[in-house]
């Protein structure tokens, strides 16, 4: 059984939907990006997971890679989450 829906030819689906879906992940990643960063601010989560990305003070194009392990697994979770989604509701 199939618990992922990756394609690998642009033809398996219509043309819109090459067009569509850019915007529609856009949408989807920046919502799930919205509730896991909340969820990392709940004071018993905070310490221990997300407190190392707001040490980083002064912007850099390595602030946004600071973060603690929990939290990389978090954000690196969203592709498998994303397909297993697109599999049942696309
Ligand atoms: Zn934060």
């Amino acid at each position: 059984m199939v618990f992922l829906k990756i394609y690998h030819q642009i033809d398996d689906y219509p043309t819109f939907w090459l067009y569509l879906s850019v915007p529609l992940l856009a949408l989807v990643h920046d919502t799930y990006f919205y509730w896991i960063h909340r969820f990392l601010h709940l004071k018993s989560v905070f310490k221990h997971g997300h407190r190392v990305h707001h040490l980083s003070r002064i912007p850099t194009p390595w602030t946004a890679y600071s973060f603690s392990p929990f939290e990389a697994v978090l954000m690196a979770f969203f592709v498998p989450f994303y397909s297993f989604i697109s599999r049942y509701t696309i």
